[in-house]
């Protein structure tokens, strides 16, 4: 069967759907509702009250993991118990420096301006980013030759939130303008069951505890993965079980998915079983293994990796990737001992 990779139901990315649900009414809107990443939370909770006591802006905040695992979640979150206005957009989307003055300069004092994969701004839009975030004003330039003529343009006092799937591609400047730098961890099966209860109580749906940890283990860490899941799964309940999700239709539907025990589908399948047969279980660099599998080296880097390192099938050193003895016996694989 053709594998249809644009519809993958364990692809952490947001969907083209997904992006049309325009007030998604999964998303929490307070940090109480937030479930799991403990540490973040504490964290921010103090920074959101001091700034809230001193009657200041809060400082720019960078928020760094994989996809889908709550950063834009979680910037709503900070708008909203700030009691501010919250404006969203992302790297990609701003082109010219122009198109980020006309952001900024239409924020009001306190704001969150909300900046989803930050790493992929260009030089020329960064470079008016930096006066912004520390002395809030910009200088623009206009005109050319004996027209030119630069303006300095005040601004608010906003609050930066910038996300990332990749802390490390964010230039240093950029990097250290940012107050609050928090890491987004994956969730543990127990919190994703947690998720998964509170969205079925949103949608209505019903579910026992057994069937929301089947779902939960094989929602690979992240939120977005086990909302999606818990969809499809009510599509199968609907037609096989009067709409009622148990133990037995959780694992009907999500073997019908090709999603197995641990969450992995045909690609990691796939990748791990190239890694063993071609490159003696590895090292083999992210480069080479993305050419025989036919993907890209930054999706293996930024969807596939991060889960499989985080359940111990997968090794990243120096001289390239690694397959672990757990992902063999799992794959009933035989594991290449040298
Ligand atoms: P990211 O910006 O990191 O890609 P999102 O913030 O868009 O991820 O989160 C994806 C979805 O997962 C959201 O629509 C939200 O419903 C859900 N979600 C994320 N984090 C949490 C959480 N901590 N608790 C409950 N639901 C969450």
């Amino acid at each position: 069967m053709e594998y249809d990779f644009e519809n993958r139901i364990t692809d952490p990315e947001i969907t083209a759907d997904e992006m049309l649900e325009s007030e998604n009414p999964l998303r929490p809107k307070t940090l109480d509702e937030y479930i799991g990443q403990e540490k973040a939370k504490e964290n921010l909770s103090v920074f959101i009250k001091a700034a809230r006591l001193r009657q200041e802006p809060l400082d720019h905040v960078l928020l760094y993991g994989p996809p889908g695992l709550g950063k834009t979640t979680l910037a709503g979150i900070i708008a909203n118990e700030l009691g501010v206005n919250f404006r969203i957009t992302s790297g990609p989307a701003i082109e010219k420096p122009g198109d980020l003055a006309a952001l900024l300069t239409n924020l009001s004092e306190g704001d969150v301006l909300f900046i989803d994969e930050i790493h992929r701004l260009s030089r020329s839009v960064e470079e008016i980013l930096y006066p912004s975030m520390e002395d809030f004003a910009i200088d623009i330039m206009t005109g050319k030759g004996q027209m030119a003529a630069s303006y300095h343009l005040p601004l608010q006092k906003f609050t930066l939130v910038g996300a990332t799937t990749r802390a490390g591609q964010l230039t240093a400047p950029l990097r250290d303008r940012f107050g609050v730098v928090l890491r987004l961890e994956m969730y543990s099966p127990e919190e994703l069951s947690q998720i998964i209860k509170r969205s079925a109580g949103i949608l209505g749906i019903t579910i026992d505890e057994e069937s929301a940890l089947i779902i939960a283990s094989r929602s690979r860490g992240t939120p977005r993965i086990a909302n999606r899941m818990l969809k499809r799964v009510r599509d199968f309940a609907e037609v096989i079980n009067h709409g009622k999700i148990n133990a037995q239709t959780a694992e009907i539907a999500l073997s019908r998915l090709e999603v197995d025990e641990l969450g992995l589908d045909n690609n990691d399948r796939r990748m791990l079983e190239a890694i063993v047969k071609f490159y003696g279980g590895g090292p083999v660099g992210v480069e080479t293994l993305a050419a025989a599998i036919g993907e890209e080296a930054i999706t293996i880097e930024d969807v596939y990796e991060p889960y499989l390192m985080q359940i111990g099938f997968l090794n990243r050193t120096p001289r390239g990737r690694c397959i672990t003895k757990a992902a063999c016996d799992h794959l009933k694989l035989e594991y290449p001992e040298n």
